[in-house]
């Protein structure tokens, strides 16, 4: 029987899968292990209101886990053995065996992608990245200048200004560039209205104690640099010998299950599976969903059902008190309809707490 089923990271889709796999399998007596490095659900989507010296609320592991028999370890992973069937910890149990495993172990900052970036610039994918900058930008006031023009790049400009800073947002290319032309203007206008100074097509090749170097090869004076320019996902599953694209996301088939090794189910930031391949928790969350239930279908002797997905709408805050809705097709693609202002912040707000509940449901 294979009953060890082992989650590694509780970030959006990994909760879900696991509370999904729990709540299916509660009279099978299989077991459901969900490993995280820290004891705390961090909702990154929030991170940028943190950095901006916003309070959110405090979400322990174990609250949100409470009821569901699922044990929890607060270890970080430093590999992965497929064919021993176990995960390496550096804390006790310091081993766990598995005959499931679910790999959602998120993403982080690209810091590696330009020299200086790791030593100069605050990142702001994880919850500890977004404690520094807050202190940081809490003891300096001067400019911040955010690198990077996507979804986070732009919230997090548009949240500093709101706080009463002065931002910049730097971008290799367009500003929102998977938005509509509406959508990119709305964004446009906004930024200028809360004084973030924009500047398109200008790449960051490097980042100084007190500067950024551009391709052109000017250099620019920066305050505290947010570097929001990319993700990356851990090296774990390339170095354990699963099969990954480029980037190191694992691959998966429409199972959401490893092209390479079927007991290994891969989600969230950390896995490509299609088209669904926009890092969000969208994505995630859906991903993990599918994946509890898959877990309980292979235990229960029935071929796990392709995952459906599709995009909605991409969901942007500028601020607290406006945003824009860009409504897509299920490929992600943006259609010209869009909601802004303060319908759209609400629309957002709403949508990232109902995510906290339907995960603590
Ligand atoms: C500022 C910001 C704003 C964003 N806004 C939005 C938004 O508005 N909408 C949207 O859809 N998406 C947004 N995103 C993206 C979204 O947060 C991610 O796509 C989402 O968190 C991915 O979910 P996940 O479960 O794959 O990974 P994560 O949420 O990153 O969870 C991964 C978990 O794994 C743990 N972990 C990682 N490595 C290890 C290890 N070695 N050992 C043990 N545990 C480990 C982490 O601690 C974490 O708990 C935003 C991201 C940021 C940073």
């Amino acid at each position: 029987m294979k009953d060890r089923i082992v989650v590694l990271g509780a970030g959006y889709a990994g909760l879900a899968a696991a509370k999904r796999a729990a709540r299916r399998l509660r009279r099978t007596g299989a077991r459901v292990t969900l490993v995280n490095a820290t004891d705390r659900f961090v909702e990154r989507v929030r991170l940028h209101q943190l950095a901006a010296g916003q309070r959110l609320p405090d979400l322990p592991l174990a609250g949100l886990l409470s009821g569901t028999g699922i044990e929890l370890v607060v270890a970080r992973v430093v590999g992965i053995d497929p064919v021993a069937r176990t995960v390496g910890l550096d804390a006790p149990p310091y081993t766990v065996g598995y005959d499931l495993l679910v790999y959602a172990l998120g993403s982080g900052s690209d810091v590696a992608a330009v020299p200086g970036a790791r030593e100069h610039a605050y990142p702001l994918a994880t919850g500890d990245e977004a404690a520094l900058l807050r202190a940081r930008l809490a003891s300096e006031k001067g400019p911040v200048t955010v690198v990077g023009g996507g979804l986070t790049g732009i919230e997090a400009a548009a949240e500093f200004a709101a706080a009463g800073l002065r931002a910049e947002l730097l971008s290799a290319g367009l500003v929102g560039p998977g938005l509509s032309a509406r959508g990119r203007r709305h964004v446009h206008r906004a930024l200028a209205r809360m004084g973030v100074s924009v500047r398109e097509h200008t790449r960051v090749t490097g980042v100084g104690p007190e500067s950024v170097l551009l391709a052109d090869g000017d250099e620019l004076r920066a305050g505290t640099v947010v570097w929001a320019a990319g993700f990356r996902v851990p090296a774990l599953a390339s170095a354990a010998g699963l099969a990954t694209d480029e980037h190191g996301r694992m691959l998966v088939d429409r199972t959401l299950r490893s092209v390479s090794h079927p007991d290994v189910f891969g989600i969230g930031d950390a896995a490509a599976a299609g088209h669904a391949t926009r890092m969000a928790c969208q994505t995630g969350l859906p991903m993990g969903v599918c994946t509890g239930r898959g877990v309980a279908d292979l235990l229960t002797g029935r071929e796990p059902r392709p995952a459906r997905f599709r995009y909605v709408w991409q969901n942007i805050s500028l601020g607290r008190h406006d945003g824009v809705t860009q409504f897509t097709r299920a490929d992600d693609s943006p259609v010209d309809a869009i909601m802004t202002g303060a319908a759209s912040a609400a629309f957002k707000e709403t949508i990232t707490r109902g995510t906290v509940w339907t995960i603590r449901h």
